[in-house]
């Protein structure tokens, strides 16, 4: 069983082939299929990569992740593997190239074991929108993992992959990480390449990891970012190196948003956990001060316009003619259109295309598409006033912790989950959330740390010296 990357090298220096790893990591995938995080594991890609990574080791030629094993989530391309973005309209899709972060880390010699499960289109905050089934928590099974990417999160905290990838549009790993007591990050925008993503709304989505550890989440992120000239929109920015090697030593000003601890609905004992980490930085000499955001109800209604705007558009492409299902039920064109997406797409993926061709339509443009945007530059420019005096902005990751399956039905109080999470998509800034806490029933939440923008490195500097504070064990 090897819980994070350290473990595994431990191992290979001790004689063990990254083969017998992904033979170890294949045998409990196996045991704990029914937590259903799997789509499809790659079991025969794998053991050809291990044995070939094998072969480099031997030479002393391998790469930086030699023996890294990394599960990705159903909406990101590999060559000549399945991707279905959990939706029946795309199943049977191959891909036909690797997304580039992921390419990034097969260079470096990861393995990649599989396919997670996630919410149709990566649109939810439960794993319950998935066309295959819900995912389970491994930390409590009739729990939700979170989502969207609740196959990555419930993966990684099993220890079914040493790293998971994900991908954030509003929430969607920091979200499921904080449910499974798991490290996740969402880059800055721009920062990972959007290649060989499948796109939700293309001004939020990014890709990013989790982790059982912050040197796991910040390696695998520092080799997929950079800048990628088959994503107009990623950043050619300095990164920096070695991010989240060494504790930053020196004393920070922080910012917690007033009006989040202040929201209805927010859990007593995540409050209580946040006041104590408080705390705990101003005794290591670090400056904290509650800052107001007067904005923070605005935040999700102003993420779902813009993203089911930019959704109704993104996801016009699954016609039945390019990709994936087309119906047997239909005669001609617009038929055949109808009926394929009728059929193919799921209740949640065409609730929000329909939202998004509401808002987009004449006469309601002006008043929400263009009103979201306003306001959205509104929400990016506070936000960057805040971060022009403090060096990063604390909240909790979720207003709560981990639900029982089908508990949650009402669209609206599944979308308020992203209360604090969708801030950062909104004004593109980095954030993580770490696994610092647990309520009476033993269920984790995690505590969100924003960054300024392209300040990855700053950031996972901060998280190292706030987590060497703390032992956090993987479950
Ligand atoms: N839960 C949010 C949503 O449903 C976030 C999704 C995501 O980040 N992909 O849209």
């Amino acid at each position: 069983m090897y819980a994070r990357f350290s473990e595994v090298q431990k191992a290979l220096s001790s004689g063990v082939s990254v083969l017998e790893i992904v033979e170890s990591y294949l045998k409990r995938i196996e045991d704990h299929q029914h937590l259903n995080a799997f789509l499809e594991v790659f079991e025969d890609s794998a053991r050809k990569q291990a044995e070939e990574i094998d072969l480099k080791l031997a030479a002393g030629k391998a790469g930086k992740l030699a023996g890294m094993v990394i599960a990705i989530k159903d909406n990101i391309c590999y060559r000549q593997h399945h991707v279905s973005a959990a939706s029946h309209i795309l199943e049977n899709f191959e891909s036909l190239y690797t997304a580039t972060a992921l390419q990034r880390l097969i260079d470096e010699d990861a393995v990649i074991i599989g396919r997670t499960n996630c919410d149709e289109f990566a649109m939810g905050s439960s794993n319950e929108n998935s066309a295959f089934g819900p995912v389970k928590n491994p930390l409590d099974e009739t729990c939700v993992p979170g989502g969207s990417s609740g196959g990555s999160a419930a993966a990684v905290a099993a220890q079914l992959c040493t790293v998971a990838l994900g991908s954030d549009t509003g929430g969607s790993i920091r979200q499921p990480a904080s449910f499974t007591g798991t490290y996740g990050f969402k880059p800055s925008y721009g920062r990972i390449s959007r290649y060989g993503l499948i796109a939700y709304a293309s001004s939020f989505d990014q890709i990013g990891p989790f982790a059982n550890s912050l040197e796991d989440a910040a390696l695998v992120s520092e080799i997929m970012a950079g800048k990628d000239p088959m994503d107009s929109t990623s950043s050619s920015k300095d990164k920096g190196e070695n991010w989240g090697v060494s504790a930053d030593q020196g004393k920070r000003k922080i910012a917690v948003i007033r009006e989040t601890l202040e929201t209805d609905g927010l859990d007593e004992e995540i409050k209580t956990s946040l006041l104590e980490h408080i705390q705990l930085l101003k005794d290591l000499g670090h400056e904290v001060e509650e800052v107001s955001f007067p904005y923070l109800e605005y935040l999700v209604p102003t993420y779902y316009v813009l993203t089911t705007a930019e959704a109704s558009s993104n996801l016009s492409r699954f016609d039945g003619v390019h990709y994936g299902h087309r119906s047997q039920n239909a005669q001609g064109v617009e038929e055949t259109y109808k009926a394929s997406r009728s059929e193919g797409f799921g209740m949640e993926v065409k609730r929000r295309i329909m939202t998004g061709t509401f808002v987009l339509s004449h006469g309601y443009y002006d008043a929400y598409f263009n009103k979201g945007q306003q306001v959205r530059r509104l929400l990016k420019n506070k936000t960057d006033e805040i971060l022009d005096q403090y060096d990063f902005v604390l909240t909790p990751t979720t207003p709560g912790t981990a639900f029982a399956i089908n508990s949650v039905k009402d669209p609206i109080q599944m979308y308020l989950q992203d209360i604090f999470t969708v801030h950062a998509n909104l004004t593109g800034h980095p954030a993580i959330s770490l696994p610092f806490g647990k309520d009476a029933k033993g269920m984790p939440f995690g505590i969100q740390v924003m960054g300024r923008n392209f300040a990855e490195k700053e950031l996972f500097d901060f998280a190292k010296s706030f987590c060497d504070q703390k032992t956090h064990e993987p479950i």
